[in-house]
């Protein structure tokens, strides 16, 4: 038996996997199990920001693993504490929990936001505001906050008390708030849903109708995050603050890590010991892991990297937009950017593969391109001859 055939006889058949098999990679290229390589302009969905064998960080990975990987959170240990400096640090937020996934840190955002909610009046009839066409994770928590009816149907009842507004539709928020919404979460660039950016004017005003009712914004920067709009988080570029903020992805480059940000004001209103815990949450391992990424970002100016290379990458993606009639536009920010088509993702995505580079959908119509933030202007040129060669 090959691995595919290994895999579809014992993996649980809850993906429809591309016919490849990966076995190793380096750089921005990744080598399948026949030794054909192939341009990654989809980094494990938005994960390896560093690209592949960057020495320095699987150096630190590799100490880490011989001094110890694991302590359970009964006990401070050395990578935790720097870890979460480095995060508050780069976030502006001042307090966090470190998770093992992205839905993890959702999970961990709703539940402190519902705990700040029955605070303040004791009552347990609080709602949560979430967007249309949001993607928040696959755990209830998270699964009920997502707004794709396709993803929950079958997976109902939810936690409850959900409301969904449309996205960048500011009266559309306002319509569904009252003095029993606890939180207002959404994605800043919405990812799986398409590659939608919040317009400023929605975003801003969010924020201010927050404000004016207490009620607590949390921002999902799962995908978007960690410097892939160019902004190390994309709030930054609109001048806002999120009260809670979730990051993950990016955030251990490969190592399964996520965590929750809060304000010195949520934090010291909302959990407290007992609440809220995890076993693995927050390791050594996976929390030196971030503190290797946030000291690559650092020494390598990766947000600087992003914002001087997205006008190529822009530039490179209007070409196939004005050159191919099934291109219908370009959208994105930074390095999270998306080739909206007139016809099935799935025929280009296979041809790209099969010239050599990997990219991925986010709605059957819609080309998503997530590369490590590594890459220069040679990759974008050859991703664009391939992406040119795939299109009809
Ligand atoms: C990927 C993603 C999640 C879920 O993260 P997992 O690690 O898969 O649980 C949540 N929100 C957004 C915006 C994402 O892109």
């Amino acid at each position: 038996m090959d691995h595919k055939e290994l895999g579809d006889s014992y993996l649980l058949h809850a993906y429809n996997r591309y016919p490849m098999v990966i076995d190793h990679a380096e750089g921005v290229y990744v080598y399948d199990t026949e030794g054909k390589k192939y341009l990654d302009f989809a980094a494990g969905i938005a994960v390896y920001a560093l690209g592949y064998g960057n020495r320095e960080f699987n150096d630190a990975l590799k100490d880490q693993i011989d001094r110890i990987m694991h302590t359970s959170n009964l006990f401070y240990n050395v990578p935790a504490c720097e870890a979460a400096r480095a995060v508050c640090e780069v976030s502006g937020m001042d307090r966090v929990f470190f998770t093992n996934s992205g839905a993890e840190a959702i999970e961990g955002a709703i539940k402190t936001a519902r705990k700040y909610a029955f605070l303040k009046d004791h009552s347990t009839d609080h709602n949560i505001i979430a967007m249309e066409h949001s993607f928040h994770g696959r755990t209830m928590g998270a699964l009920s906050v997502t707004g794709n009816p396709h993803y929950r149907e079958a997976f109902n009842p939810d936690i409850g008390n959900i409301r969904f507004a449309r996205f960048n539709d500011l009266d559309s928020v306002k319509a569904l708030a009252d003095e029993k919404t606890s939180a207002i979460i959404m994605e800043t660039v919405q990812g799986e849903g398409g590659i939608y950016p919040a317009d400023e004017g929605f975003i801003k005003g969010v924020r201010k109708l927050c404000d004016d009712m207490g009620i607590l914004l949390i921002l999902d920067e799962i995908q978007c995050g960690m410097g892939r709009t160019g902004y190390m988080f994309a709030f930054e570029k609109y001048g806002i603050r999120p009260d809670i903020v979730t990051m993950a992805k990016a955030l251990g480059n490969g190592v399964p890590v996520g965590a929750f940000a809060v304000t010195k004001q949520v934090a010291d209103n909302s959990i407290v010991p007992g609440d809220h815990g995890t076993t693995y949450g927050g390791n050594p391992f996976a929390t030196r892991a971030v503190l290797a990424v946030l000291d690559q970002y650092e020494k390598k100016d990766i947000t600087g990297h992003v914002k001087k290379l997205t006008p190529c990458f822009e530039e490179a993606l209007s070409e196939l937009v004005s050159k191919h009639d099934v291109v219908k536009e370009r959208r994105g920010a930074g390095f999270m950017q998306a080739l909206e088509l007139e016809i099935p993702a799935a025929g280009v995505i296979d041809k790209a593969r099969e010239g050599g580079l990997l990219v991925i959908s986010a709605g059957a119509n819609i080309l998503r391109l997530v590369p490590p933030l590594v890459i220069d202007e040679d990759n974008i040129k050859e991703m664009k001859d391939i992406l040119d060669k795939s299109l009809p």
